[in-house]
């Protein structure tokens, strides 16, 4: 079974309220923008040299926090989601 496969196993509950916010004035500083390359479900998009995020379908991994934090310019706001949202994992 593939990653992609056993992604689609799993169900999300998306709050309306984000769980993950930026800082987007601290993007349009940030050279490296390493949230672009670590988010195993590319919720974080370049669009007109902008950051554009989607908290929908986040797997609560962390990656983007660390290395907001560690290689770019600490925009990324990060909390688990509400009891009762967020991912429900149904494999492994
Ligand atoms: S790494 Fe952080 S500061 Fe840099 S573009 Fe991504 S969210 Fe913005
Ligand atoms: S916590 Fe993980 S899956 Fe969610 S947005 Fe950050 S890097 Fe992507």
């Amino acid at each position: 079974m593939s990653i992609e496969e056993k992604l689609l196993l799993n169900k999300f509950v998306v709050d309306k309220i984000p769980h993950i916010t930026l800082k987007r004035e601290f993007c349009s500083q940030c050279d490296l923008k390493p949230c672009l390359h670590v988010c195993p479900v590319q919720n974080f998009k370049l669009e007109k040299g902008e950051i554009v995020f989607d908290w929908a379908g986040c797997l609560e991994c962390g990656s983007c926090r660390i290395v907001c934090k560690s290689l770019g310019r600490g925009a990324v706001e990060w909390n688990y989601p509400r009891g009762g949202f967020g991912i429900v994992y149904r494999y492994g």
